[in-house]
């Protein structure tokens, strides 16, 4: 395993980022906050399928009187994820005005770029603080690079023009975005609020920008690291953007926890943001959430798309299951599970799965073979060959994670 920066522990909530805690993973709502029901119900979506904690965006009056009700309802409901306020502009106004709102989140997003303008900026950053001081919660500074305070960019700029050999522009503006970061922590430490209760962003939407700022703030401070690239963008350019610059800085042991911005395709389900977080942490061998997959690309060998179907099938079925294995089945999500287009890479990978099934090719005997353990069990043939695979995991999962020997009773 690699070695991970030390950084100082931040509880938000029950939840611990950095200090030695595991990366973890967090997302963002987009409903409208002031709507409660909705916003209950895709908060609960996002701590299913898994994030630790959830954003939401706290933009008016509307929105920090729904953050109660939604605390409420999340707890009545069984769901105890941690919720982050995201404050811009009035945040300060805001947690004066709706206390209940200040004590129902666990912790504030503070971006000082955006906490006020000129001779607002400093007074109005003193008074969210406070309120972090006062209600007892952490805060993340988080700078981005589209909000960057430009006070801060003003005087790095004048202090380059006065070097002898001026530094570029682009190297002006990174170190713009850790002097700010830096800077606001500092701030924040003198006005009386503990190491321990801030955790640092500078996010950025150019990868080697964000690997280049991250470095340095990692060199720089000891503060938890939130890691995400900006503006990711859509579709597959979003998700490899997003893992392109994570997965170096993850590597170095930089991070403490990780959000990827993915902008869905129109209609598309939040919860593919906290997906995408799982499988960067997952495929690296960071931490595991669910059982994996392993299939092969399909080639000329699979002229049908039985197999992807299966692959496909397998995958929302483990996604499905573990909220529920999770809490049965210890170290089920370290499980791998092969779907194989045919036989020559197919015996290969299935021994080396947990538990695995070779497909028949085109012009292959219709005979599926299924190996668990490295050891062929049974061969499959008929009409219904996935859903008896499936029935295969299923009591793979219950023999081999089950702590209860009652559980494999149960199966059979
Ligand atoms: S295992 Fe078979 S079907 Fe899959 S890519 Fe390899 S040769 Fe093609």
């Amino acid at each position: 395993m690699m070695n991970r920066r030390d950084s100082v522990g931040v509880k938000v909530g029950e939840i611990q980022i950095g200090g030695n805690a595991p990366v973890i993973v967090q997302s963002m709502t987009n409903t409208d906050t002031a709507d409660v029901e909705g916003t209950v119900r895709q908060v609960m979506d996002l701590a299913k399928a898994g994030s630790e904690l959830v954003r939401i965006t706290v933009n008016n009056e509307e929105s920090a009187q729904a953050i109660p009700r939604i605390r409420e309802e999340l707890d009545k409901k069984g769901c105890s994820a941690p919720l982050i306020g995201d404050f811009h502009f009035n945040g300060h106004k805001l947690l004066d005005k709706y206390p209940d709102c200040a004590e129902a989140l666990a912790k504030y997003r503070i971006n000082p770029g955006n906490v006020g303008r000129g001779s607002k900026r400093d007074p109005q950053f003193a008074q969210m603080i406070e309120f972090a001081c006062r209600y007892e919660k952490p805060v993340r500074i988080g700078v981005n690079w589209g909000s960057l305070d430009q006070s801060v960019l003003a005087r790095l700029l004048d202090e380059n023009a006065r070097l002898s050999e001026p530094k570029p522009l682009s190297d002006v503006m990174r170190e713009a975005v850790i002097t700010s970061a830096l800077e606001s922590a500092e701030r924040a430490v003198l006005l009386g609020l503990p190491k321990n209760r801030i955790v640092l962003s500078c996010k950025m939407s150019g990868v080697q920008e964000l690997i280049a700022v991250y470095r340095a703030l990692a060199e720089r401070c000891d503060y938890a690291l939130h890691l995400g690239l900006t503006e990711a963008g859509m579709g597959s350019k979003g998700i490899v953007a997003s893992t392109a610059a994570l997965a170096v800085l993850l590597q170095q042991g930089i991070g403490d926890t990780i959000r990827i911005s993915l902008t869905p395709e129109p209609g598309a389900d939040r919860t593919h943001e906290v997906i995408v977080a799982q499988e960067i942490l997952q495929t690296m061998g960071i931490r595991s959430f669910t059982p994996m997959v392993i299939s092969c690309p399909g080639c000329g060998r699979t002229t049908s798309d039985y197999f992807q179907k299966l692959a496909q099938q397998i995958q929302s079925h483990l996604r499905h299951k573990m909220p529920e294995w999770r809490k049965k089945y210890s170290g089920v999500e370290d499980m791998h599970v092969a779907v194989m287009g045919c036989v020559v890479n197919g015996p290969g990978e299935s021994k080396n799965a947990n538990i695995g099934i070779s497909l028949p090719g085109t012009g292959e005997q219709p005979v599926a073979p299924v190996f668990e353990d490295g050891v062929k069990t049974v061969t499959l043939k008929g009409d219904h060959i996935a859903e008896e695979f499936q029935e295969l995991v299923e009591r793979y999962v219950i023999s081999h994670y089950g702590s209860n020997p009652g559980n494999l009773a149960a199966a059979e």
